[in-house]
Order: C-alpha cells, then structure tokens, then sequence
C-alpha cells in the first residue's frame, strides 16, 4: 500500500473543492448488499476514494425559511444549491478530475461517481462509501452525518483498482444518540423516520465498526420531498387525497402506486424531491445551534425533541 499516492490523491481532492476526503481499502465492503460491491462496478478494484462538499448555510436557511416562514419559492434555492444542483455537480466535476489524476499518477483504472442529477444509472450507496472511508457515521435518520457539518453534506467517491493506504473508520464521539435526541423524528412531517427501538435499526459493518440506523418508510418521505402535501407546496392544497398522505401501513400500496404511475418517476433526480429537507435541516450534529440557533436563521426550538 502506497501511502505516498494516498496522501498526493486527498491533497489533489481537496485542491478540487471538497471538503473532506478519506480513503476505504475493498476489504471494508464485505458486506455490501450483492451486486453492490465495488467489485460489481469496477472489477479489480482495490480502493474507494470517498469525500463531500458540505451544503451552504444560507442554502439551509433556504429550506428552513420555507418549513418555518411558508415562503414555498425559495425551496428552489434549497434545490439548486442544498439538494440535487450545484452541489452535485460541484462532485461531478471534482470526481472526473480526481479520477482522472488518479489514472495519471497510478496508471490504474479510476471510476468515478456521484448522485443526483447527474448519473441516471444504478450505483452504490455513497454514504456508505463515505462511512467506510472514515468521513463520519451513520444517523438515525439515515443520513451520513460528519462532525463538522453533520448531515448537511453530499457525497461523492471515485473507485480505483490502485491499492492506496487506507484512513482509519471514524473515530471520535458518537455522533447520534437516537435514545436520547428525537429530533429527525419529531421533525419529520409523515413519521416516515420511526421512533428509536432497540433491535429496530438496520445494521451497516465496515471496517470492524458496526452503526445502525432506521428503518426510514420511503414512501412516507416521498409524500413530502416530492410536495404532495399542502405543507411543502406552493398551491397550498394537498396533490393527493389527505386521506393518502396520513397513511396507514396497509394504505403505502396506492401511494407507491401513484408515484410507480407518475412519469417523472422516470427521471426521478430531475423532478422537484426537494420540498423537505427537515431531517437534514435540523439535526443538531455539526454546530447546528451556533450555525442555525443563536444565530437565529431557525425559531425552531429543537431542545424539546431531547433528553436529558
Ligand atoms: S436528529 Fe438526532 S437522532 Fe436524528 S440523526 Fe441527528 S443526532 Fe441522530
Ligand atoms: S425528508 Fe422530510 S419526510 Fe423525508 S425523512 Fe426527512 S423529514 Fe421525513
């Protein structure tokens, strides 16, 4: 292993614009889902180069004055610059350099991926390309969190079948403590992130490092992210009947069935899935109350969602 390369790549990386880099040996993938492995997208491969921009402030405030202030326009500069747009194309074009630098400099094979609007193909996870390169952990909403911008980042990773030195798995205080804060929970308009129960959470293990996180309903999410209900639209009026989007378990079939049936599902990174945002809008990891609270960009008082 070539910590030589490994530390020219990350500094090449963050030469690019991102704001965190951190490198996976294969071996931290073996338990990935089948037809999810590295291998599966790049045969030979060898390392996962994993990193993030972080979503501006101001983008976050975007989503927040909507939720808060009901000003439903600028959740398209939630959209543009917090969610599908500049950001992943700000990890379009940083994982085409980074592949590119790591073909020149290791004469390997470089994949590059990225999210949003920009693939249109079947790709894996990269959150968890992110937690197995050490960028941070899982929380309970899901979502990937890193100390520094907890979930308010978008993630992007290169493959390459070089063998580079890899980052030790994150190390430092827990970041999410789903017995105590309820936060992602209470903020979520559907209750498509359940309450924490012990035994109830999806097990992800990379690296020796074991984190889990819920069971988050999809279809519930999607009422809201795509602006089905008068909350998070502007028409003010709920696009499917309420009696759908308070849905009961046995109810989620008609609802999928609308969106299976709806023909941006097509495209569905082209079609507005923004309208929410809370669970990453309001987790507290990531200096949430310098950055949001006392700042005072958030009237939320999100103290109440935790335990002492
Ligand atoms: S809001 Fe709280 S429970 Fe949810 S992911 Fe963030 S820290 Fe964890
Ligand atoms: S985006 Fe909104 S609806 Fe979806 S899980 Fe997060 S808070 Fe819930």
């Amino acid at each position: 292993m070539n910590s030589k390369l490994s530390q020219e790549i990350k500094a090449f990386a963050l030469s690019c614009g991102v704001d965190k880099v951190g490198i996976a040996g294969i071996d931290r993938f073996n338990e990935s889902p089948e037809g999810l492995h590295p291998t599966d997208f790049l045969p030979g491969c060898k390392s996962v180069i994993a990193f993030c921009v972080r979503l501006p402030d101001g983008a976050i405030n975007a989503s927040m004055r909507t939720f808060e202030d009901g000003m439903y326009d600028l959740h398209g500069i939630y959209g543009a610059y917090g969610y599908v747009g500049a950001p992943n194309y700000e990890l379009l074009f940083a994982n085409y350099k980074i592949a590119r630098f790591v073909e020149k400099l290791t004469g390997c094979a470089a994949m590059p991926n990225t999210a949003g609007p920009t693939h249109g193909a079947k790709m894996m996870s990269m959150r968890h390309c992110a937690y197995a390169a050490g960028l941070g952990e899982f929380g309970w909403s899901s979502l990937m969190l890193t100390p520094e911008f907890g979930p308010r980042n978008r993630f992007g990773a290169v493959l390459t079948t070089a063998e580079l030195e890899p980052d030790p798995m994150y190390n430092g205080p827990k970041l999410c403590d789903p017995e105590k804060c309820h936060i992602c929970e209470k903020m979520c308009p559907t209750g498509a992130i359940p309450p924490y129960e012990k035994g109830s959470e999806r097990l992800v293990c990379s690296g020796g490092k074991e984190v889990g996180y819920s069971q988050i309903n999809w279809s519930k999410c999607r009422l809201m992210c795509h602006g089905t209900r008068a909350e998070f639209n502007e028409s003010g009026e709920d696009i499917i009947p309420r009696s759908v989007t308070d849905p009961l378990d046995s109810e989620l079939d008609a609802i999928n069935d609308y969106f299976n049936r709806n023909p941006r599902q097509n495209f569905h990174q082209h079609s507005p899935s923004w309208k929410c945002g809370n669970c990453l809008s309001y987790c507290p990891v990531g200096s949430w109350y310098e950055r949001y609270g006392e700042s005072g960009i958030s009237g939320v008082n999100t103290d109440k969602f935790i335990d002492e």
